[in-house]
């Protein structure tokens, strides 16, 4: 692989995945060979019986489904500095801590080489389909990309975080340099101990070279957000220290200022440039392209709980094309977007069938299955048996559950998504939601999703008075009784009482959730409330993850606090400044 990446060759990228999607099925039942094969002597699989059975039958009737939970005891005592072959054959020598949005704390999950070369795997394949339809030039991404506090395991093994592990291996770098995506930062901003710092640097840098930014980058579109809101809050800094070629004390990391040194230099005609820029804008509309005017798009995760940024990205990015990046997770890939011409609402993730096996848990039976078990409470534990890659049909939602090269076995990823089509024979999948994250207190079931979409619907009254819900999140207050749905929200300014006694009004509307509706008619559910934070509050979550160990470029913001995040619960707990609750039933 590694000779394949010193002379990349987009076509034939293409060409290769185009081959293996022709018949993933048989790319499958390969795949799990060599995975098996490789793993047949962990200790784990040892004790299921497979007796060296590779086949997708065997596999499936000895490995149970399982959760991180059960792998847990597993992980510790690799994580504890036991070598013998625990879940893998070859040991795990590198542990990557998922973001930990959804449980509150970071988890671990074993990474390796092959972990490594998939991840380059995807990158190789859609940067290819990108730049087919969007080429780009020779020059530089500004990619806002961090490293998270990496440390020691127990047992000695090096822990970080799944973008961490990636951007510290030599690959990485390789690889960016052969899809012309080098970053125009230095790798101090990066792997920099303080990510406030290395935020201002990479604004920083990316106005040096501003003039060879081909695209703005980030992991998760949050992270975009994020870093032109600070920009709008130190922009007249960013131009002094231009000016007079002097960083400013703000940084005061010493591998920062000395990495930063040797590209600073005092440069009035690019300062009075950016001021020109930006002193012309409107509302700050069409930021990006006029500080980067030769970018040609904006790449990094926007669908998933990235969706609600993507209004405020929109206004930033003018006309920009908006680029939605691939589908994976610190326990591995799942799919590349390799049709990058659809705006990320439409975005899907074409699996790669040779970097892990992938089953789907249907997800309609199950709901059936729900209904059934609100009159026979014996039917919630059925379970529908998963189908393989190429069984899955358009226009269905499944649970995806993951086998990778990494010690996971039919292990749950937690991710609901929906099959859009096929790319060849290989499925073509859009996220829907995180599977846990529901608001549900009665017979009421609301996804993230539909919180998205009754905030989008809700928030468009403040628009009335140019404000804008800066981020947001929800929680199910089982204290009183009947409990109720808590809506948190920061808003960008100071909203009238009235209009945010309708917008409260309107959330509780906007869940149109049969069993919402009818538990708000009966009382059954309380009165929505919605709880206003100070400015400044969702800043203290991101801080508090990356406090755990969690990076800024994995970080998604918890969009249901539930009572095992209850940290996170009493930042936004502390900080309400008023609150409403809703008379619409
Ligand atoms: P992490 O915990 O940092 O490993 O994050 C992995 C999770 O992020 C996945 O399980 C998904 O829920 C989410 N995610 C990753 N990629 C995407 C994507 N392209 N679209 C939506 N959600 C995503």
């Amino acid at each position: 692989m590694l000779e394949k990446m010193e002379e990349f060759d987009p076509e034939k990228v293409i060409e290769e995945f185009e081959a293996i999607t022709q018949d993933a099925g048989k790319v499958q039942r390969e795949t799990l060979k060599k995975i098996l094969e490789e793993n047949g002597s962990a200790e784990y699989l040892q004790s299921l019986g497979l007796n060296g059975r590779t086949d997708p039958e065997s596999f499936k009737t000895c490995v149970p489904l399982v959760t991180h939970k059960e792998l847990e005891p597993y992980i510790h005592r690799i994580a504890d500095g036991d070598h013998s072959p625990i879940l893998t054959g070859k040991p795990i020598t590198t542990i990557s801590l998922s973001s930990g949005t959804t449980q509150g704390k970071p988890k671990f999950v074993p990474f390796n080489d092959e972990l490594m070369e998939s991840t380059m795997q995807i990158y190789w394949t859609s940067f290819a389909f990108r730049n087919r339809e969007f080429p780009i030039g020779n020059g530089k991404a500004l990619q806002f990309i961090y490293s998270s506090k990496q440390f020691q395991t127990k047992g000695g093994l090096a822990a970080g975080t799944a973008t961490t592990n990636v951007y510290r291996n030599s690959q990485f770098k390789e690889t960016m340099k052969a899809i012309q995506s080098q970053s125009c930062c230095p790798d101090e901003v990066i792997f920099g101990p303080d990510f406030h710092q290395s935020l201002y640097c990479h604004l920083l840098c990316g106005l040096i070279f501003r003039d060879e930014v081909q695209f703005v980058f980030s992991t998760f579109a949050h992270s975009i957000i994020h870093a032109f809101r600070t920009f709008e809050q130190v922009w007249e800094e960013l131009c002094t220290d231009i000016r007079e070629g002097i960083l400013s004390s703000r940084v005061s990391a010493p591998s920062i200022r000395t990495a930063m040194s040797k590209l600073l230099k005092p440069n009035p005609e690019l300062a009075d440039l950016v001021y020109k820029k930006v002193t012309g804008l409107s509302n700050w509309y069409r930021l990006i392209p006029e500080l980067f005017p030769n970018a040609k798009y904006i790449y990094g995760i926007m669908t998933g709980s990235m969706e609600p940024y993507l209004r405020k990205l929109r206004h930033y990015a003018g006309e920009l094309p908006l680029l939605s990046a691939d589908y994976g997770a610190s326990e591995g890939w799942i799919g590349a977007n390799v049709n990058p011409k659809l705006p990320p609402e439409l975005t899907t993730f074409a699996v790669l069938p040779n970097i892990g096996f992938f089953e789907f848990i249907p997800m309609k039976h199950n709901i059936e299955d729900q209904d059934h078990n609100q009159m026979d409470p014996s039917f919630f534990h059925i379970e529908p048996e998963p189908v393989d890659l190429t069984e899955v049909k358009i226009g269905e939602e499944y649970e995806i559950i993951v086998t990778n090269f990494a010690g996971l076995y039919r292990y749950r990823l937690g991710d609901v998504v929906k099959v859009m089509g096929f790319h060849n024979t290989t499925p073509e999948l859009k996220f829907v939601c995180r599977r846990n994250l529901l608001l549900t207190i009665n017979i009421d079931k609301n996804t993230e999703k539909d919180l998205q979409l009754a905030v989008e619907e809700a928030s468009k009254l403040l628009g009335e008075e140019k404000l804008e819900v800066v981020d947001y999140s929800s929680h199910v207050d089982s204290s009183t009784d009947p409990g109720h749905y808590v809506i948190f929200w920061e808003i960008s300014g100071e909203a009238g009482e009235e209009i945010l006694k309708e917008c409260c009004n309107c959330l509780d509307r906007s869940f149109v959730d049969a069993g919402y509706v009818s538990s708000r008619k009966v009382n059954a559910i309380g009165a929505l409330e919605l709880r206003v934070v100070r400015g400044g509050t969702f800043q203290k979550i991101l801080d508090h993850y990356l406090g755990l160990g969690s990076a800024v470029s994995q970080f998604k913001t918890p969009r249901c606090v539930g009572p095992t995040n209850n940290l996170v619960l009493q930042i936004l707990c502390d900080n309400v400044v008023e609150s409403y609750f809703s008379t619409a039933f």
